[in-house]
């Protein structure tokens, strides 16, 4: 059994009167002896007196022990029962918030980070690489005739798909990069610490490592594309006029002919 602080002291208090209690009795007893001995009128009275006061002192601390006992430590101990019931009640509810506030920011289908933490990442970064002068790259790949994938093999065949696609992009990108799920299929990624040329390259990597994914539904291999936006963030926009920007040059990949990166 484990024992509250307030519970150690009332031992302590509980200790202490019955010692008290003792020394109490002990002294009574000492007295009784001097009365059989002493023979003279006033001094036996004296004597007698203390008696009765030590024995009025043994009645005060009884009382106070079963009024401790009986009445006090019920109480502590109530109190120290609810105490830890709403300790652990605290502990759930942080750990359930804690859950919560992962799921918020998760994509439950391919178990990455959800557009909610990507639009916040995109703003920290910006402002971070604001203060170091350092580049931050802009990439939303959208895959090609993803309607159709739907169409032809059955929706859970296109989720297959997306958690593929999810994989590979994970796959490709760097521990800094933030990867996400932005709604339906289409993804993005903001790669800190990239210029213009070096995105570009990535970006080309990545819509290869796309079209070379291979789904296997019964003995049909799937194959999908992607398109892919890009922007470098310019140091002076804010976090959505650069999404709009990296998500232009992606409507402008899908009008010239889809799987492919624009700039
Ligand atoms: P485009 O090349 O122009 O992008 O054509 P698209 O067919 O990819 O674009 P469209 O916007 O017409 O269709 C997107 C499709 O994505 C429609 C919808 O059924 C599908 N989709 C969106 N979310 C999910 C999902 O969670 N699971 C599955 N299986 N499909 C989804
Ligand atoms: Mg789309
Ligand atoms: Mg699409």
């Amino acid at each position: 059994m484990h024992f509250h602080k307030a519970e150690h002291a009332f031992f302590v208090f509980i200790f202490v009167i019955v010692a008290a209690g003792m020394v109490t009795l002990h002294a009574h007893g000492v007295v009784e002896t001097a009365t059989a001995q002493i023979g003279d009128g006033a001094a036996l009275d004296s004597v007698a007196y203390i008696g009765t006061l030590l024995f009025a002192i043994g009645v005060l601390l009884a009382t106070a022990f079963f009024f401790g006992v009986f009445f006090i430590y019920p109480l502590i101990r109530d109190q120290v029962r609810e105490e830890g019931k709403l300790r652990a009640m605290t502990a759930t509810l942080s750990a359930r918030s804690e859950t919560l506030e992962q799921a918020a920011l998760t994509d439950a289908l391919t178990g990455m980070q959800n557009r909610r933490f990507f639009d916040d990442a995109l703003r920290e970064y910006i402002a971070e690489f604001h203060r170091i002068g350092k580049p931050v790259g802009l990439m939303i790949l959208d895959l090609d005739h993803f309607k159709s994938v739907n169409d032809t093999h059955g929706h859970d065949i296109g989720d297959e798909v997306l958690r593929s696609v999810a994989g590979c992009l994970k796959g490709m990108t760097r521990y800094h990069d933030v990867v996400a799920r932005l709604g339906g299929e289409e993804f993005g990624i903001v790669t800190p610490n990239m210029d213009a040329e070096l995105l570009t390259r990535f970006a080309e990597r990545i819509r290869k490592g796309v079209a070379n994914l291979a789904i296997v539904n019964g003995n049909v291999r799937l194959k999908v594309t992607t398109s892919v936006g890009l922007a470098v963030w310019d140091h002076s926009e804010t976090a959505e006029a650069f999404y709009r920007r990296a998500d232009k040059q992606l409507y402008e990949a899908k009008r010239q002919g889809r799987n492919r990166v624009c700039a």
